[in-house]
């Protein structure tokens, strides 16, 4: 669009949005650090955790305090994390396009929600390996309520959506434990796809689907190629730990159709009971019977950051993808019309 054709209001709207989606942002940095902690993300005020300063004011400006302290620490130089000013900045700038996409409309509410869900998930999940249910869970409720206010034909494609991002990602689950016998992706994806298909409806489903994992697979298979591993390792993994391969978990399933030497058809038929009441496995441990930390291994990716990509570019991208894309793969990536 023409920048003179933007009336004023909305350049001041899109300003407004901007300075928001930096604050937002700097918030967002707290519950990055705290919540996997387990953490308070309200008190007490932010420290520096090499000398304890305590940040006034002006060291919590968005984007500005960062640059003026060139990133380091007021009290003792610590450098601070270029995450901080990295995130505040990218919230305002998908805020500023998530405006540009839908207007002022209930959509730019869902939008900016889904934005402010999907930052911290995608950096918590590529540090942690973790989704952290106080996270997905609220999210899915705000998904499929914000859908809701846009009248009953939204609230039923974003019902379906949730339920059916949640059970095909759980079948997903099911079949990896019982056919490769290993974990094909972390228990908290399927919330994190619920909370897709609550805000962008079952429609977005097979896309997210499909460019979650085409993109995932490129990039993993690139960084296998250039760095050895295809994913982050998980925080305070050292050198030695990554030497052992992470002990298998014993399974637990006592189901009959699981045990050997059962015809196929047998196990078929067990799947759709045991897709929701399958027992999950027991958490690996060691001799003393201490939970062992599950370490991800060298071709282990986490599907999050994936998953909230593809997301994003459906929520803000949708229709200029099905554009530029050929028809088969756009009407795979558009949904349904
Ligand atoms: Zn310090």
């Amino acid at each position: 669009m023409d920048p003179e054709q933007i009336p004023f209001p909305t350049t001041l709207l899109a300003i407004w949005l901007f300075i928001l989606g930096l604050c937002v942002g700097s918030f967002l940095n707290v519950v990055i650090a705290r919540v996997p902690a387990g953490q308070s993300i309200v008190r007490p005020r932010s420290r520096c955790p090499k000398c304890g300063y305590t940040l006034t004011w002006y060291d919590n400006i968005p984007l500005v305090s960062w640059l003026v302290l060139r990133g380091r620490c007021r009290g003792c130089g610590a450098p601070i994390s270029p995450r901080y000013p990295l995130v505040e900045l990218a919230t305002g700038l998908l805020f500023l396009a998530c405006l540009r996409r839908f207007g002022v409309s209930w959509e730019l509410v869902s939008g900016l929600v889904l934005i402010t869900l999907l930052i911290p998930l995608t950096f918590i999940d590529l540090e942690h390996w973790i989704l952290p249910f106080s996270l997905t869970v609220p999210g899915i409720v705000l998904g499929v309520g914000l859908a809701g206010v846009q009248g009953a034909e939204a609230l039923r494609d974003a019902a379906v959506g949730a339920a059916v991002g949640f059970l095909v990602f759980r079948l997903m689950e099911y079949l990896g434990w019982t056919l490769l016998r290993k974990e094909a992706m972390g228990g908290g994806d399927k919330y994190l796809v619920a909370m897709l298909g609550g805000f962008l409806s079952w429609k977005s489903l097979l896309g997210i689907l499909f460019l979650s994992s085409f993109q995932g697979a490129v990039v993993g298979i690139l960084l296998i190629a250039l760095t050895g591993r295809a994913g982050p390792r998980a925080e305070g993994q050292g050198a030695a730990q990554e030497e052992q391969e992470a002990p298998e978990p014993e399974l637990t399933m006592t189901w009959e159709f699981l045990k050997p030497g059962l015809p196929w058809w047998r196990r078929l038929a067990g799947v759709p009971v045991c897709l929701l009441f399958q027992p999950i496995p027991d958490e690996p441990k060691d001799e003393a019977g201490q939970e062992v930390d599950w370490v991800p291994g060298k071709t282990n990716i986490p599907f999050g950051p994936w998953l909230a990509l593809a997301g994003l570019e459906i929520l803000l991208l949708g229709p200029w993808l099905t554009q530029v894309l050929p028809p088969n793969l756009a009407l795979l990536v558009g949904g349904v019309p």
